[in-house]
C-alpha cells in the first residue's frame, strides 16, 4: 500500500476540539451557549444510534442538546408545529430533522419549514441557493467535512481536476458546488455517465458518493490522486455485518496518493461538522463573525 491514510477520527477530534474552544469563548465572553435540537420521528435503529451520538458529542463540546423523539405516526401538522416552536426558541441555534422520515411525512415540506439560519444540515432551499451563488450558507455537513479534509491534506485546491461520483442533494451536488468554489475543475458523474472509469482516471480529487460497495477500483484511479470515500455500505462478511465504502480500498490504496478509509474516514467528520455548523449558526444569530476554520 502506498497511499497516505486520511484519518477521519483524528481530523474529527481536532475539529471537535476547535468547536469546544469556540463554545468556551462564547460562554465566557458573551454568556451564550450554542444549542442544537435534533428531531427523530419513529424508531429506526440506525437513526437512533446517529441521534444518540450527535447528542453525546454536542454536550461533550459544551453545547446544549435538545432531543425530540416522536412516535412513527406523528402527523405532519404536529411535526411542523414543533419546528415552528424551535424556530422561535432563542436557546436553539441549530435544528436537525433526522432523515429518512416515515413515508407519510413530506420531507421537503418539513426541511423547508426550518428557519434557514438554524438549518445546520444545509438542506433548506435558501441554503442550497446561497451555496450555489457563493454566498454565506449553512453548508451540508458531509461535503463540508470532505472539503475540510481535502484542504487539510492538499492545501490550495485551485486548478485541480475533481470528479464527484453521485449527484444527490445531500452529498454529490453540494460537494461539486464546494469544489467549484475552491476553484477546482469539476465533473459530476452519475448512473447514466458513459465510461465512468475513464472519467474517474482524470481526477486529481475523486469523491465517491454512490452507495455501491467497492464499485470504484484501483485501475479507475490516477496515480497519486486524493480519494474521498463517502460511501457507507453494510455487507456481510463471515456471516457478520461489515461496513465498506464505495471504493475498493485495497486496490485503490496501491495507486492513490491519499485515501479516506471506511469506517473511520468521512463519517466521524460529518458529525463534527454538525457541531461546527451549530456554532456558526449561533455566532451569526448574535451578529458575531463565524469562527475561522469552522465554516467555508
Ligand atoms: P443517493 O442514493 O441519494 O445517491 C446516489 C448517487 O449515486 C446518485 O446520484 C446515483 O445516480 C449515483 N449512482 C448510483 N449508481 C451508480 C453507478 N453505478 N454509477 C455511477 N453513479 C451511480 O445516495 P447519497 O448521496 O445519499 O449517499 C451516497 C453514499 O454515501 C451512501 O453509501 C450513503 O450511505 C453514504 N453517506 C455517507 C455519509 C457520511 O457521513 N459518511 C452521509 C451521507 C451519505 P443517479 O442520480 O443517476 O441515480
Amino acid at each position: 500500500m502506498s497511499a497516505q491514510i486520511i484519518d477521519g477520527k483524528v481530523f474529527a477530534a481536532q475539529l471537535r476540539s476547535r468547536v469546544a474552544g469556540q463554545v468556551k469563548r462564547l460562554k465566557e465572553d458573551h454568556r451564550i451557549t450554542p444549542g442544537l435540537a435534533v428531531v427523530l420521528v419513529g424508531a429506526d435503529p440506525a437513526s437512533e444510534v446517529y441521534v444518540r451520538n450527535k447528542g453525546r458529542q454536542t454536550t461533550e463540546a459544551g453545547m446544549s442538546s435538545f432531543e425530540y423523539k416522536l412516535p412513527t405516526d406523528t402527523s405532519q401538522a404536529d411535526l411542523l408545529a414543533l419546528i415552528e416552536r424551535l424556530n422561535s426558541d432563542p436557546e436553539v441555534h441549530g435544528i436537525l430533522v433526522q432523515l429518512p422520515l416515515p413515508k407519510h411525512l413530506n420531507a421537503d415540506l418539513v426541511i423547508n419549514a426550518i428557519d434557514p439560519a438554524k438549518d445546520v444540515d444545509g438542506f433548506h432551499v435558501s441554503n442550497v441557493g446561497l451555496l450555489g451563488t457563493g454566498q454565506n450558507a449553512m453548508v451540508p455537513c458531509t461535503p463540508l467535512g470532505c472539503l475540510m479534509m481535502l484542504r487539510g491534506h492538499l492545501g490550495d485546491l485551485s486548478g485541480l481536476e475533481a470528479v464527484v461520483v453521485g449527484r444527490s442533494n445531500i452529498v454529490g451536488k453540494p460537494m461539486a458546488q464546494l469544489l467549484l468554489g475552491a476553484n477546482c475543475t469539476v465533473t459530476m458523474a452519475h448512473s447514466r455517465t458513459r465510461d465512468l472509469a475513464s472519467i474517474c482516471r482524470r481526477a486529481d480529487i475523486l469523491v465517491a458518493a454512490v452507495g455501491r460497495p467497492k464499485m470504484i477500483r484501483g485501475d479507475w484511479i490516477k496515480a497519486g490522486a486524493t480519494v474521498i470515500d463517502v460511501g457507507i455500505n453494510r455487507v456481510a462478511r463471515d456471516g457478520k455485518p461489515h461496513l465498506v465504502g464505495d471504493v475498493d480500498f485495497s486496490s485503490a490504496a496501491e495507486i492513490a496518493g491519499a485515501i479516506t478509509p471506511v469506517p473511520g474516514g468521512v463519517g466521524p467528520v460529518t458529525i463534527a461538522c454538525l457541531l461546527a455548523n451549530t456554532v456558526t449558526a449561533c455566532c451569526r444569530a448574535h451578529g458575531l463573525p463565524a469562527p475561522e476554520g469552522l465554516a467555508v
